[in-house]
């Protein structure tokens, strides 16, 4: 490991001791960059590393709100605007109870390197609030997005930082958003906020975006080993957005997601989540609020493992769809005992970094890894920013068309970058230098200004 790699961790643990998933994150990117740095020694020189950790900048702000009760209710809010060397701030807005800065700053730190590997000029940014949209009134949750904007308005911009969503945060609260931004701005100014819906400047595929690139890239992954998604079993994590999206391109494929996850369990269907019938009644689970997949297993008849998570089962792929750290060291094992050769990371760091080492360990396993794997999802967001700044729409071929070949040129170099400094098929290592290479890049090329 690099020396300048080992003191910035050092330094960073030191001064950041109360962020636990912004150092994970941190150090599980810059481990990787060893053999870059070493080889580059003017990175060092510009203090790159030091500089790519810290935000540019930290936004955290009151929103006050009434609800139905009348009674005053006050949440925080956050914009953390993180690298903007090679394009406006981009990335999600997260509304969940356990939002916190140091959950703000690991997302945004990782959409830094994400955003940039999907080749279009976003810089990376992450936002949100520990307000909790479950059991909120349609009315609370407009008051709450409306007194959300009403602050963020003055920091965000078409060629600025441009949000969007996250976990919590769907078409309905961007569609409250964005009515604020527009009232306060006076001025339709749309390209400041993506995952809009169609009749005021959304793109065609951006719900699809992320579950659709998630399986374009396991595609890629599959074809290395002379395979394909056709009769493959799959199990998921997850029962959002991201996890519909990929239950629908896989069953497409002639695959099959047999399992779903919540926060009270996980739902096996050996017949597979199929048929349109189950793939919409994913959308109604999400959107009634309840937060329960078992609603899934009462419907369809199949087995509800309370309590669990899906780990347990065999299958031939493993795509964790869900939240952070979802799968511990314990579960790892799990997954290795069951002889699963893919292991597909799609939420943002589903995997502490000790399950992380322990899995890239294993010599017949594939490890593939978040930022590269849901990048599609900020790709057609970047796609959307361009369709709005031409005032044009394209077909859903022509977005179709580009997310596929984003995500296939992301797979590709990925392998390269990690096949140029020596790492071999390393798609964890090969995304977090291919990611860092044309930030590193941008930010020595415009000297010491951030
Ligand atoms: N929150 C999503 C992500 O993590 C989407 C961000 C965006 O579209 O800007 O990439």
């Amino acid at each position: 490991m690099s020396k300048y790699v080992d003191r910035v961790i050092a330094d960073l643990k030191k001064k950041n001791a109360n962020e636990p998933e912004f150092l994970q994150t941190v150090e599980e990117v810059y481990s990787s960059l060893a053999p870059v740095v070493d080889a580059h020694p003017e990175y060092e020189k510009a203090a790159l590393l030091e500089r790519m950790a810290e935000p540019e900048r930290v936004i955290q702000f009151r929103v006050t709100w009434v609800d139905d009760a009348g009674k005053v209710q006050v949440n925080r809010g956050f914009r953390v605007q993180y690298n903007s060397a090679i394009g406006p701030y981009k990335g999600g807005l997260r509304f969940a109870p356990s939002v916190n800065l140091s959950i703000v700053k690991f997302l945004g730190f990782e959409q830094t390197f994400k955003d940039s590997l999907t080749t279009l000029p976003m810089g990376g940014a992450k936002g949100g609030s520990d307000f909790d949209p479950r059991g909120k009134s349609d009315g609370e949750v407009m008051r709450f997005c409306q007194s959300f904007m009403t602050e963020l308005y003055r920091h965000i911009g078409p060629d600025v930082d441009v949000p969007a969503g996250d976990l919590g945060v769907g078409g309905r609260e961007i569609g409250y958003l964005y009515g604020q931004y527009r009232r306060i701005r006076g001025a339709f100014e749309n390209g400041t906020i993506t995952g809009k819906g169609l009749s005021y400047g959304g793109s065609l595929v951006r719900p699809e975006a992320t579950g659709f690139g998630a399986v374009y890239y396991l595609q890629e992954v599959l074809r290395h080993e002379g395979e394909e998604v056709k009769g493959k079993n799959i199990a998921l994590a997850g029962f959002g957005n991201v996890a519909w999206g990929a239950a629908t391109k896989i069953a497409q494929l002639g695959g099959k997601a047999v399992t779903l996850s919540g926060p009270d369990g996980y739902i096996y269907d050996p017949d597979g989540v199929t048929t349109k019938e189950k793939l919409d009644f994913m959308l109604q689970m999400r959107a009634s609020g309840h937060d329960k997949v078992q609603d899934y297993a009462d419907k369809f008849h199949c087995e509800f493992v309370p309590g669990k998570k899906p780990w347990e089962r065999k299958v031939d792929i493993v795509m964790p769809c869900a939240t952070q750290n979802d799968v511990n060291l314990e579960e790892a094992k799990k997954i290795v005992n069951n002889h699963i050769k893919y292991y597909i990371e799609v939420a943002n760091m589903p995997t502490t970094n000790e399950a992380l080492v322990y899995l890239m360990g294993q010599k017949d396993m594939i490890v593939a890894p978040s930022k590269a794997v849901n990048a599609g999802g900020v790709a057609v967001s970047g796609l959307e920013m361009s369709q709005n700044a031409e005032h044009i729409c394209w077909t859903a071929e022509e977005v179709g068309e580009r997310l596929h070949n984003i995500m296939k040129n992301i797979y590709d170099s990925s392998v390269a970058a990690a096949e140029e400094y020596g790492l071999g098929y390393n798609l964890v290592a090969g995304a977090n230098i291919a990611g860092f290479k044309k930030v590193a890049d941008a930010m020595l090329a415009q000297g010491i200004c951030y």
